[in-house]
């Protein structure tokens, strides 16, 4: 890994960081030490990197913000790669081109000011532009499905491509990447529409108002763990089955929200773990449904 990482620093990939705890790079502040964290300058860079990487068959994998993976407390001995510095915008009328490491709330912000309506949805996403088309986040029955027009992707075989919404397949919190992990989004084109910007202020400050009191936001979390089963909220199942405020180690089950668990009091990976499956096999007991995953395990194999 040292030759791999000096090769890295030697063709000027970009910033580089060796041994970094991955509880700074992910919102529920847990897991290990990244062995090396590579921020690529741009996408010549990153195409560099991952020839590395596949000639020398290293693991790695691209993460954004964190906010809807769990890392294991295990060391992460492979690349984590961060699209920080594809942080460019350009707005041209209603259509937005964004690199992949921009902040989708930032971008939600910034369009509603400029009267452009489509992701007011977003401004209480905390992720990057890329997990958000992976993820096709959402809210208030809306995601990144109704407004990507088309993303520009690295390929498998390090080829620069473009896919456009119908090949993205975008369904209630997936995509077409979580079905091919090996495709990075470096950059997605948003269609909004004009509109009222008083209008859409309002809607956001009254829904970040609700979100306030509805969802514990003053501790480290990953958002909803698990998906909405058809029919019911996952929150009601578990609120239902008496499991609010449920702990293991310095993990909870939310009191004030179901579907979130949260990092209360310097929980490890394995309690966020144990109380995730103690959650689901509760469930599975009570009412017979299997809850499915929103967040994903990382770096557990
Ligand atoms: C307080 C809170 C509230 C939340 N509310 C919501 C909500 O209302 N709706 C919602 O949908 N989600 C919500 N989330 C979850 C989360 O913010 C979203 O899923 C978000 O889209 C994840 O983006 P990220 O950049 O953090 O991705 P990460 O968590 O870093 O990564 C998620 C996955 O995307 C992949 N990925 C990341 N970038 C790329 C890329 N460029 N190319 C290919 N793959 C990539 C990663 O490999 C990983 O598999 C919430 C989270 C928190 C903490």
């Amino acid at each position: 890994m040292k030759d791999i990482i000096s090769l890295i620093e030697k063709q000027k990939i970009g910033k580089v960081l060796i041994d970094e705890p991955l509880k700074k790079y992910n919102t529920y502040k847990i897991g290990g030490i990244a062995k090396c964290i590579v921020f690529p300058k741009n996408e010549e860079k990153l195409i560099k990197l991952l020839k590395i990487i596949k000639d020398n068959n290293i693991k790695f994998k691209v993460i954004g913000k964190g906010s809807n993976i769990i890392f294991s407390s295990k060391d992460y001995d492979g690349i984590l790669i961060r699209l920080d510095e594809f942080n460019k915008i350009e707005v041209d009328d209603i259509k937005v081109v964004v690199g992949a490491g921009y902040s989708l709330m930032k971008l939600a912000l910034e369009m509603t000011k400029k009267g452009l309506s489509g992701l007011e949805f977003a401004t209480g996403i905390p992720g990057s532009i890329g997990g958000a088309v992976y993820m096709n986040a959402g809210a208030y029955n809306s995601d990144m499905g109704y407004i990507v027009s088309e993303v520009k992707v690295i390929d498998p075989n390090l080829n620069i491509i473009t896919l456009y919404n119908k090949d993205l397949d975008f369904h209630y919190r997936t995509s077409f990447f979580q079905k091919n992990p090996e495709y990075i989004c470096i950059e997605a084109t948003i269609i909004l529409k004009n509109a009222d910007k008083k209008i859409m202020m309002d809607i956001i400050e009254d829904r970040k108002r609700r979100r306030l009191m509805t969802q514990p936001l003053e501790y480290p979390s990953a958002g909803s763990v698990f998906r909405n089963p058809e029919n019911v909220p996952a929150g009601k199942l578990i609120e239902d089955a008496g499991l609010k405020g449920k702990t293991i180690g310095g993990a909870m089950v939310s009191k004030k929200h179901a579907n979130f668990i949260i990092n209360y009091d310097n929980a490890t990976s394995d309690d966020i773990y144990n109380l995730i499956n103690l959650v689901k096999k509760e469930i599975k007991e009570k009412t017979g449904i299997e809850l499915k995953q929103e967040q994903e395990f990382v770096n557990w194999e």
